[in-house]
């Protein structure tokens, strides 16, 4: 009896909070933004030394897949911002942080000998009336250094407007509501041949079920969808530079990126959204056809992994890490002393500190009395929240929370207390109910 009067209980307010949300949807939607997405392909262009921002083409599609909540507030800083306001009143209306594998080149030795363009696609709400679209990147010192300004009418007859004339196959490996309520997730193969496309879905399922061993996506599978996008590319496995081997994939992912032996990532990200076209999409995971080891993921970007070999299952979970929940690397190299995290600055990842800000990292899961630094002891190596010397490729300066986590090595068994709390945040962010 007492089983059932909860389950009614529950049901009552089940209905209740979807009638809420929709209401409050349905006013925000009246307000600004059509149920369509403005795609914004830009090209970052420059060196180490200085950047330029260029709008390359527009193009609206039917459906908005990205938040429908939180939508002028930011979970995490990045390392850029986009931001849409009101032309008009100059209210916030929508606002989106990312990452980029330009702002990561500009920090090579390369870029201080060329200037290099990086193609960028932004998808945000399609606005009802005429909007102001700024964008930012920060540098290392989190300071702006580029902006980008505009203002578009959304009557502007030369934002493309046809639709795909078809929609690539995709599948739905599990699916828990509505995609505008849930985070959609979606798998992009790359290097799979027409032939290899029941493996390319084996793979997906088995890159799931690793991100889903993990807490605390274990505890919150009913906040994602998750789609496997079906497309061959003409060559089996993907690019081996380093081995002297080129593929014609369609997505052209490759190693050696920025002459990094395990480093894979592509550059052909109007193609990436030209595949994604008609699905929702919030998070992409790009699944590399082969056992060579390697990986890469950007926030809010893409992650990019490959979906066999040594390690496979937790690198895709660790790249998952940064490319939807921003988290930083926990490692870091003895020989060698690399400045990605200045000493004067607090980083924006949620799982390393430079102690400039403790406060609004980890400071409050500290056990009482926790010598700081934090010895490792080699004791409770996965659980024992400290704040542990050497992190974000720096063993000084920076500091990382326990002795070992999934965003340090591949033989952590999961994401550390921090990590955890970190993706947990972001997730009730992204689909929280007002
Ligand atoms: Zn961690």
């Amino acid at each position: 009896m007492k089983k059932y009067l909860h389950k009614n209980l529950l049901a009552t307010f089940s209905v209740l909070s979807l009638l809420g949300a929709t209401n409050t949807m349905a006013q925000v939607e009246k307000e600004w933004y059509c149920d369509s997405t403005l795609r914004m392909d830009m090209i970052f262009a420059g060196n180490s030394d200085s950047q330029s921002i260029f709008l390359d083409k527009m193009k609206v599609s039917q459906g908005w897949h990205g938040r429908r909540v939180n939508m002028n507030t930011l979970p995490l800083m990045g390392n850029g911002v986009i931001c849409v306001k009101d032309a008009e009143s100059q209210d916030t209306l929508y606002v989106h942080s990312f990452s980029t594998l330009f702002q990561e080149w500009q920090t090579t030795e390369e870029a201080t000998r060329v200037s290099k363009s990086f193609e960028n696609t932004f998808l945000i709400p399609m606005p009802r009336k005429e909007v102001y679209i700024s964008i930012e990147l920060k540098n290392i010192h989190n300071s702006t250094k580029s902006y980008f300004n505009y203002t578009i009418n959304p009557l502007d007859n030369l934002i493309a407007r046809h639709d795909s004339k078809k929609t690539l196959p995709h599948t739905y490996l599990h699916q828990s509501g509505d995609s505008k309520k849930k985070i959609d997730v979606v798998f992009v193969p790359d290097g799979y041949s027409a032939k290899e496309m029941k493996q390319f879905i084996k793979d997906c399922k088995e890159s799931m079920k690793s991100i889903f061993a993990h807490t605390p996506f274990d505890k919150l599978k009913d906040r994602f969808n998750f789609i496997a996008v079906q497309v061959a590319s003409e060559d089996s496995g993907v690019s081996i530079p380093q081995n002297g081997e080129w593929k014609n994939t369609c997505l052209g992912s490759h190693f050696n990126t920025f002459y990094s032996s395990r480093y894979l990532t592509t550059s052909n990200i109007q193609k990436l959204y030209d595949i994604l076209d008609g699905i929702p999409c919030e998070s992409i995971i790009i699944l590399a056809n082969t056992k060579e080891y390697g990986g890469g993921g950007i926030y809010n970007n893409y992650m990019l992994s490959s979906a066999q070999g040594r390690d496979y299952a937790s690198v895709i979970v660790h790249e998952f890490g940064h490319s939807f929940a921003g988290l930083a690397d926990e490692y870091y190299y003895d020989d060698q002393y690399v400045t990605m995290y200045p000493a004067n600055i607090e980083p924006w990842e949620q799982n390393i500190t430079t102690m400039v800000d403790f406060a609004s990292k980890w400071q409050d899961m500290l056990p009482e009395g926790t010598q700081i630094p934090t010895i490792a002891d080699g004791k409770e190596i996965y659980t024992k929240v400290g704040v542990y010397e050497g992190a974000g490729y720096q063993s000084k300066g920076v500091f990382r929370p326990v002795q070992d986590c999934r965003m340090k090595t591949n033989q952590a068994p999961g994401f550390c207390p921090v990590c955890q709390r970190a993706i947990g945040r972001l997730i009730e962010f992204l689909t929280h109910e007002n």
